[in-house]
């Protein structure tokens, strides 16, 4: 594919095989049906219920690892370049694809306590720490951490300490960021140590809950996001911030999940566990395709939070992990199929230099902050201190070349100095026989007073101390908080080693460079003597040709028959939901009221940020003060609101003892009472009303209940307890007024 932009590459997509397991050995696939040539980058897949004479599939990547290859190759041929752009201010991705058990955490995490078998997230961790620790001392470096997951199509933050308990998190947009989430943890790192505590923390956060972790992380996205922040003086003399952006992703196992057969809340959950995968699917289609100018990233959590990796503002490497065994055949080809799609997508990567949500930024204002108001205070304490002892405390130079030990040391002898001057001098006064008995206390009292500021200013000063070296230690200065401890001669190997690296990727892209001009400029170059000569020449390209036909018919039948079975199980999945839709219908034109519904569909709104309906609230939330004040309807015409009890008292007569009856009356409302409780006061006002009314006992008592919950229904029409007990006040405000009247 030929690239558009100047500035715009391809995704990396290698392939890495695990070597048969033991279980897989016992069943007697003492043979992979897996072949590789490294030289090349090419993967052969044998499938293993075809006769011998079909042709094999061959796929060519830009590296591919077998089952001997080691961590480290992978990580210094197809990895580092990677870590070294972002650490240059470039946004990267690494996600790792594949079926649940071939090696996807593997390749990512590894195991951590042996050196050869880290994966790439602890190389890349030392990689960074190892970058800052060998940069010039004029470049300061923040680094942080999140991480996270995507369990049935809700975010959830491994750092945050109540993460069980914690809501889903929330998607944003900005025009300045892009797509973010809303308050996400992130862990500033100082050190190899410390980022690796984050990975820790975020994976035993991972485990609690999950009855099986292999069978959680087959269902669930992991992303481990690395932010490296880099200031440096530019040629105008000011600091500009380079912001990297590192995505590690391990994915959910890439098998389906079985949809069909399952009904009801399982299918939703079936239903829910793919989507983003699916949708990740959708959208390197799409981007491969190249032709169809809407990519449906929307469509997940994943795909939106993946958006700049895939298609943007990014560079991406895809590891494609295949198992051996024969009896996971479909699978693997599926995984081959999805990796050769992923490699026609095109980015478009570009160094964030100086955006202007930089922490970096926000951390040099606030030090540079903290360090004029401590300079204010040592000049403060000086100046007093020249004031006392009448001479000079200045020194040459500048006073941020002082060390800040030397100036705490400095600062503390001074608040000693001081503190033993006004000890003498209470002394002094304690001792003087001329004074009156209350002018010494009164004396006394002033220098205990001195005293106890200059405590509470030298307490200040140590906070002040305390948080700014506190910040200024998340700050990593090139090549100065981290010290490296490799010897020349290791670091010599390392340079070797990454040469290596490097050669063999060049020497790889050219053996497949060649491979393509070969097969073009083959008849080119052919020039033949005899017709004899050139008809069998002609034979064996013709019977070269019909190969790769029968291959590629091969092929384009098995993308049917994969279209139509993944069609199939959308269709089905299609049924099971129109299904479940149908009877929620049939029980809503059956159960609920027509008011009711339309009461309630009148109150749906779409929210386009959460992808969801959501419920607005009977009353606008900002508009409820108002709302309280207002007279109500029912009052119209009257000085108060009455109730119809009392109205229709009005109406029979002049029955003045009803009038002052404080009660309202509204509709009937049929939503079930939230939670009310009555005054006493009012209840005895209900009580007492219906007795002068002459009607039989039992009457009596009915109408007493309906003028309650009449009060009741009211109280719950302006929604919520809140507004009960606050309507309550007010009736309990009136009522006396009322009665003075
Ligand atoms: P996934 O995360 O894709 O479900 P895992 O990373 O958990 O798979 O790997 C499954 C098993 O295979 C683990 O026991 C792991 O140690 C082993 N394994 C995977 N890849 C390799 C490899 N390249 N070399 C050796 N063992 C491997
Ligand atoms: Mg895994």
């Amino acid at each position: 594919v030929m690239s558009k932009n100047k500035s715009s590459e391809s995704v990396k997509v290698v392939v890495r095989c695990r070597p048969l397991n033991r279980k897989e050995e016992s069943n007697g696939s003492a043979e992979g049906i897996v072949q590789m040539d490294l030289r090349l980058g090419q993967v052969v897949l044998r499938n293993p219920r075809a006769p011998p004479s079909e042709p094999l599939k061959t796929f060519t990547f830009d590296a591919v690892y077998d089952a001997n290859s080691k961590q480290r190759d992978l990580y210094d041929e197809s990895v580092r370049p990677l870590i070294d752009s972002v650490l240059a201010g470039f946004n990267g991705t690494i996600f790792a694809y594949g079926q649940t058990g071939t090696g996807k955490t593997y390749t990512m995490q590894g195991a951590w306590l042996d050196p050869e078998k880290r994966g790439v997230i602890p190389n890349a961790f030392d990689h960074i720490f190892t970058h800052i620790s060998r940069s010039q001392s004029d470049k300061q470096y923040l680094v942080r951490a999140s991480y996270l997951e995507i369990y049935r199509e809700e975010i959830r933050d491994l750092l945050d300490p109540n993460h069980g308990s914690a809501k889903a998190l929330e998607l944003r947009e900005s025009p300045e960021t892009g797509v973010y989430v809303r308050d996400l943890t992130s862990c500033v790192c100082k050190s190899v140590k410390e980022i690796e505590e984050v990975m820790n923390v975020g994976n035993q956060a991972r485990a609690v809950g999950a009855t099986d972790m292999n069978e959680h992380s087959s269902r669930s996205h992991a992303l481990f996001l690395i932010t490296v922040e880099c200031s440096q003086p530019g040629p105008d003399g000011r600091k500009h911030i380079r912001v990297g952006r590192l995505n590690l992703v391990d994915l959910a196992g890439s098998e389906r999940q079985a949809k069909t057969g399952v009904r009801g809340e399982r299918l939703k959950e079936a239903a829910k566990i793919n989507l983003s995968l699916s949708a990740l699917g959708n959208v390197i289609s799409a981007l491969a395709d190249g032709r169809s100018g809407h990519v449906p990233y929307r469509d997940s959590k994943l795909t939106r939070l993946l958006q700049d990796s895939l298609g943007g503002n990014a560079r991406t490497v895809m590891v494609a992990t295949l198992g051996p065994a024969p009896q996971h055949y479909d699978e693997t080809l599926t995984t081959l199929r999805y990796a050769n799609r992923a490699k026609n997508i095109q980015n478009q990567p570009r160094v964030n230099e100086d955006p202007k949500d930089a922490l970096l930024r926000e951390f040099q204002r606030e030090i540079a902050r903290l360090r004029a108001q401590l300079n204010h205070r040592k000049g403060r304490s000086k100046h007093k201190k020249e004031d006392m002892d009448g001479e000079g405390w200045e020194r040459d130079g500048d006073e941020d070349t002082e060390g800040d030990d030397e100036v705490e040391k400095e600062a503390r002898e001074y608040v000693k100095q001081e503190e033993q001057r006004l000890e003498r001098e209470k002394e002094a006064i304690r001792e003087d026989r001329f004074l009156l008995a209350e002018e010494k206390q009164r004396l006394l009292g002033e220098k205990e007073r001195m005293m106890g500021d200059l405590r509470k200013e030298q307490e200040a000063t140590e906070q002040l101390t305390a948080k700014y070296k506190a910040m200024e230690s998340k700050l990593l200065v090139g090549g100065k908080n981290i010290i490296d401890h490799t010897n020349e001669q290791q670091k010599m190997l390392e340079i070797k080693r990454q040469e290596i690296a490097e050669q063999t990727r060049k020497e790889r892209e050219m053996q497949q460079q060649m491979l393509v001009q070969d097969e073009e400029t083959l008849e080119l170059r052919e020039t033949f003597t005899s017709l004899q000569q050139e008809v069998e020449a002609k034979t064996k390209k013709l019977k070269k040709l019909y190969a790769k036909l029968q291959c590629i018919k091969a092929e384009i039948q098995d993308v049917n028959d994969e279209h139509v079975r993944s069609r199939q199980e959308l269709e089905q999945t299609q049924n099971e939901l129109t299904r479940e839709l149908k009877f929620k219908y049939l029980i809503i034109e059956n159960f609920i009221p027509p008011e009711e519904k339309n009461k309630i569909m009148n109150r749906l709104t779409f929210d386009p940020e959460e992808d969801q309906w959501k419920f607005q609230p009977l009353v606008p939330a900002e508009r409820s003060f108002s709302q309280m004040k207002k007279r109500p309807a029912s009052a119209v015409g009257y000085k108060r609101p009455i109730s119809q009890y009392a109205r229709v008292a009005i109406a029979m007569g002049p029955h003045s003892r009803y009038r002052a009856e404080n009660i309202m009356f509204l509709e009937l409302d049929m939503t079930p009472p939230t939670s009310v409780s009555l005054d006493r006061s009012s209840e005895v006002e209900c009580n007492q009303s219906p007795s002068a009314d002459s009607s039989p006992t039992k009457d009596r008592a009915s109408r007493v209940r309906k003028s309650r919950s009449c009060v009741r229904t009211q109280c719950v029409q302006l929604t919520g307890p809140t507004y009960s007990t606050s309507y309550q006040k007010h009736l309990q405000s009136t009522l006396p007024r009322l009665d003075h009247k």
